[in-house]
């Protein structure tokens, strides 16, 4: 076992480093105060950097490196915005790799290589007004007539809802009930019948839109199906890599946020000394660090793990739980040895505290990973409905 990168990685994220520092940093706070996502220009410049796509393969168009390279770049764009790291978590870790991985040729070649190159964003539908933990409750309903798939129901708190030019839509597509009758279809903006609630306004992710969906006899050419019904469980697979993401951007959060208390508490003087010089301040820190490399391995060994493949349920929600949970934490310490400044809106440190929030709801609640966690660890499931 070898927990150090090697040259590549460490020359990725390097690269990825520096583009972040000097091309997004810049960005980020008016990213935050418009609540703009990036732009098309940035996004195709992501891509033509080689940051899109990192784990996906040559031959869908990205770079076919592993998932701990993509995990590296996300970290470092992550720590900059989480907003301007978006794109580079939608073609990695995002509903795209369902396509990939599940949907026919057709639909790969038509959505995939479109991601990788900065020119297609695609979001995930799957939450509705009366399911959000309870996703298999879900009640939007696609209907096979004749050469058309026949798509009706509502979305809620889709990221990039309104924004993205596709969506992966979880929906049932038979008369089985619960997960059995959930399958997922790709639907293009545009599709008449698809229109969207207004903009929510949420306490972080600024800069990521969301709304609801509403389908209104959407018409789908039947090779828009990505999986069936019967396919959640591979559904739930792909979703273990976006976990890793979420897990990532969570971290992000907090390691960006301790780079600069670093630099903060050297610089900032009371009492005539510098605030590291106070002891509570270096336990403060040290506490810091060590969360944040605890949840870094984790992420990682989940990464690695799956050998470039979908990572296990058990070591992918062990990574989200734990990395949520400290990101909010750290965050907060970063926010209190800030003092007044980590309150300002002038400084990262309050907008890493909302967004860290956000992804400990995203992608599965905090609970909700924990319960995963002990079933994956007695080998068997705990109906919350009985
Ligand atoms: C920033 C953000 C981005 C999102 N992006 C997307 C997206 O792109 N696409 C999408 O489809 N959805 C998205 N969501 C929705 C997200 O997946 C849901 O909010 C989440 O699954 C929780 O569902 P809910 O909000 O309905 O909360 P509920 O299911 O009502 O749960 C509320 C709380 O109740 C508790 N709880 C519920 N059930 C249990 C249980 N069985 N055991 C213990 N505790 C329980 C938990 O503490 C939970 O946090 C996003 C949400 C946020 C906040």
């Amino acid at each position: 076992m070898d927990f150090r990168l090697n040259d590549e990685q460490v020359a990725l994220q390097a690269a990825a480093r520096k583009y972040a520092r000097e091309r997004l940093l810049p960005l980020a706070a008016e990213t935050e105060r418009s609540g703009t996502p990036p732009s098309a220009e940035l996004i195709r410049e992501y891509a033509r950097m080689g940051f899109l796509g990192i784990n996906v393969s040559a031959e869908y168009g990205g770079l076919g490196l592993g998932n701990l390279e993509a995990l590296l770049v996300l970290e470092e764009f992550g720590k900059c915005s989480a907003a301007l790291a978006f794109p580079v978590f939608e073609s990695c870790v995002g509903p795209v790799r369902a396509i990939e991985r599940f949907a026919n040729e057709a639909l790969r070649k038509k959505v995939v290589p479109g991601v990788c190159a900065g020119e297609l964003i695609v979001a995930v539908s799957m939450s509705e007004p009366q399911a959000g933990s309870a996703l298999t409750d879900l009640a939007t309903r696609a209907e096979k007539r004749g050469d058309r798939w026949v798509l009706n129901g509502t979305k809620r708190w889709c990221s990039g809802g309104g924004h993205a030019d596709g969506y992966v839509v979880y929906c049932r597509m038979s008369d089985d009930p619960g997960a059995k009758g959930i399958g997922a279809v790709y639907i293009e903006k545009g599709t008449p019948g698809l229109s969207y609630g207004r903009p929510e306004s949420l306490m972080g992710f600024r800069g990521v839109p969301s709304s609801d969906l509403y389908f209104d006899g959407c018409e789908l050419p039947l090779d828009h199906v990505i999986v069936p019904a019967g396919g959640f469980r591979k559904l739930m697979e792909a979703f273990d890599l976006e976990r890793c993401g979420n897990a990532t951007m969570g971290l992000a959060q907090a390691s960006g946020a301790l780079e600069d208390v670093i630099a903060y508490v050297q610089e900032r003087k009371q009492f005539g000394k510098p605030l590291v010089d106070f002891q509570a301040v270096q336990l403060r820190l040290a506490e810091m660090q060590m969360k944040i490399e605890a949840a870094r391995l984790l992420i990682w060994r989940a990464a690695v793990n799956a050998q470039n493949g979908l990572p296990d349920v058990l070591d992918s929600s062990v990574a989200k739980c734990f990395a949520n949970e400290i990101a909010r934490e750290v965050c907060g310490h970063a926010v209190q040895l800030m003092g007044g400044y980590g309150y300002s809106q002038e400084y990262p440190m309050e907008r890493r505290l909302r967004d860290a929030w956000g992804w400990g709801i995203a992608g599965g609640a905090i609970d909700i990973q924990k319960v995963n966690i002990a079933a994956a660890m007695v080998g068997r499931r705990f109906d919350q409905r009985r």
